[in-house]
């Protein structure tokens, strides 16, 4: 009996690897065909970043979405991880920094005045030994100033790898392009390679924003993240912003930059227009 079991349990767990191989293998399968024959339906969506001095909006977040043709709308988490296995995230990050410089300049033509638009990059992506080409070739075709771009590294990325990253980051900065660390606190980078790291921003992760005025252990690490990143001359762009009271602890505390859901979500390229010239008038009366 104990032997019928044994083998039940098997033939179950090897059903179920099956099965998850399988759609594993489905997705990739089915974000190849989206990326070669209808990369429309990775669509780029847009959320503001908020100057939290003067109230303006100051850059966007590229952020994709696949809108699959079923009717579904996947969310990056559920994609990127299969784009990074398979080599797709190569063509995908082209794909988003492309509509993302081409979108950015369109707001420029439309009168919208933002800065920068920041976009994600994987570690996959940064550890291609043609990233820094590539990148150019796109500045170049679609003619955006390499200042109004920022590339979003994750701090877990930066610590793959020492010199592969840290030197094709260099290039990019050195070319005006502007680097921000993501997820900051998630990787535990020393504060020495922090501080020889080409970098121009970091984005607090979104689980540091405190609750409440009661979390008291949150707003310690807000506050020391403030005054590490200000003596670092680094600016500070805080995600996940939610509430009133999170906003007023970043402003009391000097933090440059925030978004999240109290500003807006991550919006479709026209409702993002629309958000910006709706806030720009508001904050102009
Ligand atoms: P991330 O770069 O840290 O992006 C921030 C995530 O927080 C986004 O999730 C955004 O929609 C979400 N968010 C924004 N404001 C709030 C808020 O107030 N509260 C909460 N709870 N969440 C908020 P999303 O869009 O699902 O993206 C997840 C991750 O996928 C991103 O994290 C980024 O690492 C990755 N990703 C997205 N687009 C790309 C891309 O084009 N290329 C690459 N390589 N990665 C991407
Ligand atoms: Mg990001
Ligand atoms: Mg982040
Ligand atoms: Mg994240």
């Amino acid at each position: 009996r104990a032997k019928d079991t044994g083998k039940n349990n098997y033939q179950f767990y090897t059903r179920q690897l099956t099965s998850n191989a399988v759609q594993k293998m489905e997705v990739e399968l089915d974000l190849r065909r989206a990326i070669t024959e209808a990369p429309e339906e990775l669509e780029v969506f847009y959320q503001p970043q908020i100057n939290l001095v003067t109230g303006m909006v100051s850059s966007a977040e590229a952020l994709v979405r696949w809108q699959h043709p079923d009717g579904k709308r996947i969310g990056p988490d559920e994609f990127i991880p299969a784009a990074e296995n398979t080599g797709l995230i190569i063509p995908l990050g082209q794909h988003v920094l492309r509509q993302s410089c081409l979108d950015f300049l369109n707001w420029q033509r439309e009168g919208l005045e933002l800065e920068r638009i920041c976009v994600n990059v994987s570690a996959v992506q940064l550890l291609r030994s043609s990233f820094y080409e590539d990148t150019q070739a796109i500045l170049q075709e679609t003619g955006i100033p390499p200042e109004a771009l920022e590339l979003e590294v994750t701090e877990t990325a930066l610590m793959k790898d020492d010199e592969t990253v840290a030197h094709v980051l260099a290039q990019l900065q050195d070319k005006g392009i502007q680097i921000a660390i993501d997820d900051f606190g998630t990787g535990y980078s020393s504060l020495g390679r922090l501080q020889s790291l080409p970098v121009d921003r970091l984005k607090i992760d979104r689980s540091f924003m405190p609750e409440d005025a009661q979390a008291h252990g949150d707003h310690a690490l807000i506050t020391s993240v403030l005054s590490l990143a200000s003596n670092l001359n680094l600016e500070v762009v805080a995600e996940g912003v939610e509430t009133e009271y999170q906003a007023e602890l970043l402003i009391r505390n000097r933090c440059q930059l925030a978004q999240g859901y109290l500003y807006s979500p991550p919006l479709p390229n026209s409702a993002f227009v629309e958000w910006v010239r709706r806030h720009t008038e508001v904050m102009q009366f």
